[in-house]
């Protein structure tokens, strides 16, 4: 396969996942280069998830070895996911292997001799005839385009047809997103629409690379963008907040001071975190400082704790553990252990003994964009 994958980073030019915010604000590629990124603990998250499924795609991992609640379960259902996506475009995994498949490679397009873009796609498969599907997780909550809407997927199928344009007749691109519930919106793209599909790109790229590029706020591409804190762009829309009369708030004003308080949120938060950076890195921010904010005991080893305490003769085992938690993931993790049984085995075995004892209750509803 000559995909041309390439394991070195972005080398300072876009990538795919950065195209769809240069197509709604193209200042913004240039704007957040004043500043330096900072990951987010959620981005984090989303990393390990995407991590941990290909692990398990790769077989280098077991899904019944992922042992917390919720990446397992984000991982069990990326993989159902998977399944249905391909019943759909009616394609076979069984009879392939790990040379048909390829995981979180960057593949890179090129304008001439510059290199215009990379992509680094989470799953490419070849089905063989001309048929590759590329799949795209969005592991964590959140408002996602599907797939037929989405620049990022496009651009990672042109990515990869460019870089071997002679085996693929049509790359199915599917966005899967297994929370809340799961699914997944699929977009098939031909050659025709492939070949197509690179001027669109290339002058999206182009006029974002542009000095004076115009700055065009919006929920959408604000929210992850590195000069949230600083860009006055974003600021107006946040200053119409004071035009909104309070007295007033009817469904439709509320509907447009949600838009404005998401993204107040996101900027206050931006503020917050640049200011703990500067200061962090010890620079002064005038009426500011970093406060240590004490201490926290925590108990190393339940068991050697239990045992201590026992010896004292003061409390009962029932004593002693009501002022424990257990939780659902830790048991699992040691039954499965004990037993050495798979996950599944062991959720079955524990949801039968404490059938009375484990309770399931919903979480809080969030509100979301509908
Ligand atoms: S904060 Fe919004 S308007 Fe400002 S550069 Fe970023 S995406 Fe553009």
């Amino acid at each position: 396969m000559d995909l041309n994958s390439e394991s070195d980073e972005r080398e300072g030019r876009p990538s795919a996942s950065a195209i769809e915010q240069m197509k709604l604000c193209p200042g913004s590629w240039k704007y957040q280069q004043i500043l330096p990124q900072i990951e987010s603990s959620e981005a984090s998250e989303g990393t390990t998830r995407h991590d941990l499924i290909e692990q398990v795609i790769r077989g280098k991992l077991s899904l019944s070895d992922v042992d917390d609640d919720q990446q397992h379960e984000c991982c069990k259902r990326a993989l159902d996911l998977l399944q249905k996506i391909e019943t759909e475009i009616e394609v076979g995994w069984a009879d392939l292997d790990n040379q048909h498949q390829w995981l979180e490679e960057r593949v890179w397009v090129h304008d001439g001799a510059k290199k215009l873009y990379s992509a680094k796609y989470d799953l490419l498969r070849d089905y063989g005839n001309g048929t590759f599907l590329l799949v795209d997780w969005k592991t964590l909550f959140g408002d996602h385009t599907p797939a037929q809407e989405n620049v990022q997927l496009l651009a990672q199928a042109l990515a990869v047809y460019r870089n071997s344009p002679s085996r693929i007749e049509r790359i199915y691109c599917a966005l899967a997103e297994p929370f809340p519930s799961p699914t997944y919106s699929l977009v098939e793209y031909t050659t025709d629409r492939l070949e197509q599909a690179f001027e669109f790109i290339q002058t999206i790229v182009t006029k974002a690379e542009k000095d004076d590029a115009n700055r065009i706020p919006g929920l959408k591409q604000c929210k992850y963008c590195d000069a949230l804190a600083i860009c006055p762009e974003s600021r107006m829309v946040i200053s119409k907040a004071f035009n909104l009369n309070p007295t007033e708030l009817d469904s439709e004003i509320l509907s447009e001071a949600m838009n404005i308080a998401s993204l107040a949120e996101k900027w206050a938060k931006a503020v917050k975190e640049r200011t703990r950076q500067m200061i962090g890195d010890g620079e002064e921010v005038f009426g500011w400082k970093l406060r240590g904010s004490g201490t926290v005991r925590s108990i190393d080893s339940a068991d050697a704790c239990a045992k201590r305490l026992m010896e004292t003769n003061q409390l009962s085992w029932s004593e002693f553990l009501s002022a424990n938690k257990t939780s659902w993931s830790g048991l699992i993790k040691i039954w499965k252990a004990k037993r050495m049984i798979t996950r599944d085995e062991a959720v079955s075995e524990l949801e039968s003994i404490l059938v009375d004892i484990v309770k399931e209750r919903p979480k809080s509803e969030a509100l979301v964009k509908a």
